[in-house]
């Protein structure tokens, strides 16, 4: 077993690994919208989305991709001089346009100064081969990472919480964009409605035959103004919300079962106070991953523990 640090795959040795020189995401809302809901997916978005919790304060729709990395880069660069950016193109589905209207905003973010490459974070079923091809060229050139939203790998908790895909659509696309040679990630939501404990740890069996390089987990949160609010205010019983060190033994069994090549890019997502409704531990993502560190130790155990190829 390697030394406490190093009990899962980290995404900060994955950055050091490619980048001599310190790298920061900034984050990027290029406007465009969501098919789940302008009503070409579905109507009134996921049920736990509210969209208002992507975007940092800087990153306001009206300002273009330039204007935002200023602000963005301007707040980091004052601390470390020499840092460099990866653009991070969050809030709601940024593949989702034409292709006359997608390529520009992301040549303006890679030819910003310092800007050292891109994420996109998507959804399984916005990603044309033309624009795969597209990025595939861009991978050659630049650091890029396609970021897809999976949240469940089971298909009635997607249909529950009105993703407009299904698990066959994630798989496709993830296996797809790896294929391109494409850095690809994918986000999953511990926690959601109707997915008993050993259904929640099983999708770390089932990611874990898949070509990812990074996995984003975090815990479900109950926002202000979303659908899943009103669904918790009817049927409460229908919710488990985690405590924190509940929680935190949850991601740990989790990623004993994932698959040890599998960068773990973080445990928790933290939104703003004032649309949180529940759970809220305040507790800062780098506390948080401090306490997962202590209890992977108290475990004795790391990520990859309880993985075999053939559980998968
Ligand atoms: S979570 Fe993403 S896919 Fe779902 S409604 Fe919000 S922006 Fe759209």
């Amino acid at each position: 077993m390697a030394e406490d640090s190093k009990r899962y795959n980290d995404f900060g040795d994955f950055l050091k690994n490619i980048f001599p020189y310190k790298v920061q995401k900034i984050s990027v809302n290029a406007g465009f919208t969501c098919p789940n809901r302008d009503g070409t997916k579905g109507r009134g978005g996921c049920t736990y989305c509210n969209n208002q919790t992507f975007s940092p304060d800087y990153c306001h729709t009206e300002k273009g991709v330039g204007e935002q990395l200023d602000e963005g880069v301007g707040f980091f660069s004052r601390k470390y001089a020499d840092m460099k950016y990866l653009a991070y193109f969050q809030a709601y589905t940024n593949t989702y346009e034409r292709f006359d209207k997608l390529i520009p905003k992301y040549e303006e973010a890679l030819s910003y100064p310092n800007v050292a490459g891109l994420i996109i974070g998507t959804r399984p079923d916005c990603m044309p081969e033309d624009l795969l091809c597209y990025f595939a060229e861009l991978a050659k050139r630049k650091f890029l990472m396609i970021e897809y939203g999976l949240e469940s790998t089971l298909d009635r908790t997607l249909e529950l919480i009105n993703r407009g895909h299904t698990h066959a659509e994630s798989e496709e696309a993830i296996r797809r964009t790896a294929a391109k040679g494409i850095y690809t990630g994918a986000h999953m939501i511990l926690g959601l409605p109707g997915e008993s404990r050993e259904e929640i740890l099983h999708h770390a069996d089932v990611l874990s035959a898949l070509p990812l390089t990074t996995l984003k987990l975090h815990q479900l949160q109950l926002i202000r103004h979303t659908k899943m609010a009103y669904d918790f205010s009817k049927r409460p019983g229908d919710f488990h919300l985690y405590e924190v060190d509940e929680y935190i033994d949850l991601v740990i069994d989790f990623i004993e079962r994932l698959n040890p090549s599998i960068i773990v890019e973080r445990f928790v997502s933290q939104s703003p106070k004032e649309l949180l409704i529940a759970p809220d531990w305040g507790l800062k993502n780098y506390e948080f991953t401090a306490k997962v560190h202590k209890r992977l130790a108290e475990r004795e155990t790391w990520q990859g523990r309880l993985f075999t190829p053939a559980s998968t």
